[in-house]
């Protein structure tokens, strides 16, 4: 099947599945979601993006009550539904079904578990990207993963736009992530990205970059950087699940980086391998 679609436990086509018009995902997407990389059955990062998923639920206080080991299954079920050699996997949680009031609706809520499996095609690792900077006029909660994205729907949009493929936020003259992605440099053998606050999401692949540039011997910095340090840096990196890990080639049509190949390959290459013994590719 080409994209499959489930949805308070009814499998589907994608293209043929339907929401509840009063779903509070639908008006005022109230709710968290995820999204990984899944290669047949298994599932990148799976527990570090579960644990986030646990963490976002608490911080809207949206009642979940289906098992961690339930969820897995009816994911496992999804992809294998799907049968696909590599897929984006997605789930989101909206708070409840009701009519449209901004306070939670009265009593027990039912949440409701959308899940999408869409067939993808890994990106050749090390394919660089074209950047463009945005101001980030996003509010206060972005460690959250929650469904509200317009802000950074309108600064992908805007990239493409400009022929480039990504929106790197600026807030204050800091750079803070992409509007899908974290961001980091390398400036003189030091990684540095920006520390996990309320203003960007903590990525999954950020901390598995973390933890190779341990194994690799690369200094970590964990201090909000300048956009101007974007220009300066040695390399740009850019990390997602679905991306992986990736360089910039432009920023707002400007050559950036490939000033630390040697670096950038370690990590790319520890990143693979990471990649490839988890998933057994
Ligand atoms: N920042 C934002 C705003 C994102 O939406 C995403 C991924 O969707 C990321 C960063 C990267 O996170 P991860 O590595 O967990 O995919």
């Amino acid at each position: 099947m080409p994209a499959i679609g489930w949805y308070n436990g009814t499998m589907g086509p994608l293209s043929e599945m339907t929401v509840p018009m009063n779903d509070r995902a639908v008006y005022f997407g109230d709710g968290c979601y995820e999204a990984c990389l899944a290669t047949g059955l298994r599932v990148f990062a799976l527990e570090a993006h579960l644990d986030r998923f646990e963490r976002s639920l608490k911080a809207l206080s949206i009642p979940f009550r289906m098992d961690r080991e339930s969820l897995v299954r009816t994911l496992t079920d999804c992809l294998a539904a799907a049968d696909e050699p590599c897929a984006a996997l997605y789930w989101q949680v909206s708070r409840a079904t009701a009519q449209r009031m901004h306070a939670f609706p009265a009593g027990e809520a039912k949440p409701n578990l959308l899940i999408m499996v869409t067939p993808k095609t890994r990106s050749a690792s090390g394919t660089p990207m074209k950047l463009i900077t945005a101001e980030d006029v996003r509010y206060a909660m972005c460690d959250v993963k929650t469904l509200n994205l317009i802000p950074n729907v309108l600064a992908n949009e805007r990239a493409k736009e400009c022929g480039a493929d990504e929106a790197v936020f600026v807030r204050n003259g800091f750079v803070t992530e992409g509007s899908h992605t974290n961001v980091h440099i390398l400036k003189d053998g030091v990684l540095c990205t920006h520390p996990t606050d309320r203003y960007i999401l903590p990525g999954v692949t950020r901390a598995i970059l973390l933890g190779l540039c341990k194994g690799c011997s690369i200094p970590v910095s964990e201090q909000a950087f300048a956009k101007d340090a974007l220009f300066s840096a040695d390399e740009v990196l850019i990390t997602s699940s679905t991306l992986g890990v990736r360089r910039a080639e432009t920023i707002d049509g400007i050559a950036v980086g490939g000033r630390d190949e040697a670096r950038y390959q370690r990590i790319l290459q520890a990143y693979e391998r990471r990649f490839s013994e988890e998933m057994r590719v």
